[in-house]
């Protein structure tokens, strides 16, 4: 898999999109009131759309469409 590098700072950090996000989030409390620390499920239930365009997360410029530059992969953490 060859490396994304962006063509206007030549960094290779990465690119985000920009997607809109619309749904409802039902964020967990404890019982003291405390935000719960596990609150993954809240995205669960939303829709994303848009996210067409890829932008580097160094200059912010255009670098490509996302749907060319997605693998498909997710990162595996490294500790
Ligand atoms: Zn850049």
């Amino acid at each position: 898999m060859a490396v994304i590098i962006c063509p206007h700072c030549e960094s290779q950090e990465g690119f985000y999109t920009k997607e809109q996000v619309r749904g409802i989030a039902t964020p967990h409390y404890t019982k003291e009131g405390h935000y719960a620390i596990d609150n993954s499920h809240i995205y669960d239930s939303l829709t994303h759309s848009g996210g067409k365009r890829a932008y580097c997360v160094v200059c912010k410029k255009y670098i490509g469409k996302s749907e060319e530059l997605i693998s498909g992969l997710i990162e595996e953490e490294t500790f």
